[in-house]
C-alpha cells in the first residue's frame, strides 16, 4: 500500500519528467475544480513548463478574479487544434468526469490523477488521491510545498478559493485542523478571506435568486420527514435567466430542514435525463447511493445523472435513499 507521502513524490516526479501538459478538471467546473486547474497551471509556470488548461463548460463568472482564469479554455466553444500526451486531471473522481475533453488526449497518454473523492477509481498512470482532504486544493497545497518554490498571493487565492468553497466556508466535517493551518498560511500570504466568503458564498445574482425561489416552490418531503427534495426544469432556468452555476447551493435548503437526513435537487437536463445532487446530514452515505446510479462524490455530498423523466428518476432515487435510511 503506497502512502500519501510516496504519492506526493510520485506526482512531483511525474511533473518534473514531463512537459507540454493538458490540465483538466470535471465538467461544469465548480470552485475547487477551477482553483485546482489554475493552481496546477501556476506550479507549471513556476517550473518553466508549458501547458494548456481546458474544461468542458464555462468557469463560473464569480471566479474570474483568479489570476489567469481567462486562460482556461471552454472546449464547448474552443475548437481543438491538437492532442496531448501528458495530462493532469484534477478533482475528477473518474475519467468520465473530464467529459468531452477526453478528445483532446492521445490514446495511452501519461495521466496524473489528483483528487480527493473517496469514490475515485484510481484511473491514470499516476495517482495522488487523499480521500479525507477537504478539497483537491488541499492536496495541491501539499504538492506545491514539496517543490519548495515559494508562494505568492495568486496561488494563495486559488488554493483558498478551492478550500473555502469545498468546505462550505470551513463548516463541513472535512474542515480539519490541517485545513485551518493551511488557511492561516494562505491568509498570511494576503488572501482577503471575508471578501471571498462574501462574493463566493453569500452574494446571489438576481437570476440565482429567481431560480432559487422557483426551486423552493417545488419542495416535497417523505412522510417521515427524513427526505426532502426540490427540482429545477429547463423552463425554470429560462424564466430566471439562470445558468448551471446558479444552481450551486440550492440543494442545501431541503437538506437544512430540521429532521431531514437527505436533501436532493433534481435538475432536468432534457426530456430524457435528470441530474441528482444529494446532501446528507451524516447518517446516509450519499456517495454510495450516487455510485449505484453511475455517479459518485463524498459521504455527505454526491451526485449522479440518470436517464428517464423527472417523475421516474425522482421515484428511483428517493426509493433508494429510503432504503439506505
Ligand atoms: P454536486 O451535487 O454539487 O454537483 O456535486 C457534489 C459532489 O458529488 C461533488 O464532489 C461532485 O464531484 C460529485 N458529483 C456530482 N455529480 C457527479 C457525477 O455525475 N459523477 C461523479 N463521479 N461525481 C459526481
Ligand atoms: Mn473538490
Amino acid at each position: 500500500m503506497r502512502t500519501y507521502e510516496q504519492d506526493l513524490i510520485g506526482a512531483k516526479q511525474f511533473i518534473e519528467q514531463h512537459d507540454d501538459f493538458l490540465i483538466v478538471a470535471h465538467v461544469q467546473p465548480d470552485g475547487d475544480a477551477v482553483s485546482s486547474t489554475l493552481a496546477v497551471g501556476w506550479l507549471l509556470s513556476r517550473l518553466g513548463k508549458t501547458f494548456t488548461m481546458v474544461n468542458e463548460g464555462p468557469i463560473p463568472q464569480r471566479m474570474t478574479y483568479m489570476h489567469k482564469s481567462e486562460e482556461i479554455l471552454n472546449m464547448s466553444v474552443t475548437e481543438r487544434t491538437r492532442t496531448y500526451s501528458n495530462v493532469i486531471c484534477v478533482d475528477c473522481a473518474d475519467f468520465k468526469r473530464v467529459g468531452l475533453v477526453s478528445q483532446w488526449m492521445e490514446e495511452g497518454a501519461n495521466m496524473l490523477n489528483i483528487d480527493h473523492h473517496p469514490t475515485n477509481d484510481g484511473y491514470g498512470t499516476q495517482t495522488l488521491i487523499k480521500a479525507d482532504a477537504a478539497a483537491t486544493a488541499e492536496v495541491l497545497y501539499d504538492l506545491i510545498a514539496l517543490f519548495e518554490i515559494g508562494w505568492d498571493r495568486n496561488i494563495a487565492e486559488m488554493l483558498y478559493t478551492g478550500i473555502l468553497t469545498d468546505t462550505g466556508g470551513f463548516r463541513y466535517s472535512s474542515t480539519s485542523p490541517k485545513v485551518m493551518e493551511i488557511a492561516s498560511h494562505l491568509l498570511e500570504l494576503g488572501v482577503n478571506g471575508p471578501d471571498l466568503a462574501d462574493s463566493l458564498l453569500e452574494q446571489l445574482t438576481k437570476p440565482q435568486f429567481d431560480v432559487l425561489t422557483l426551486a423552493l416552490g417545488t419542495l416535497q418531503m417523505s412522510n417521515d420527514g427524513k427526505v426532502a427534495w426540490v427540482h429545477v426544469t429547463p423552463e425554470h432556468m429560462i424564466q430566471a435567466g439562470a445558468a448551471n452555476e446558479d444552481l450551486e447551493g440550492i440543494v442545501n435548503y431541503p437538506r437544512n430542514i430540521q429532521g431531514v437526513e437527505v436533501g436532493v435537487l433534481f435538475k432536468v437536463i432534457d426530456e430524457g435525463a435528470v441530474k441528482a445532487s444529494m446532501r446528507s446530514a451524516g447518517k446516509v452515505d450519499v456517495a454510495a447511493v450516487a455510485a449505484e446510479f453511475g455517479g459518485g462524490g463524498h459521504v455527505r455530498a454526491a451526485g449522479c445523472r440518470l436517464e428517464g423523466s423527472l417523475q421516474e428518476v425522482t421515484e428511483r432515487v428517493i426509493e433508494r435513499i429510503r432504503q439506505a435510511l
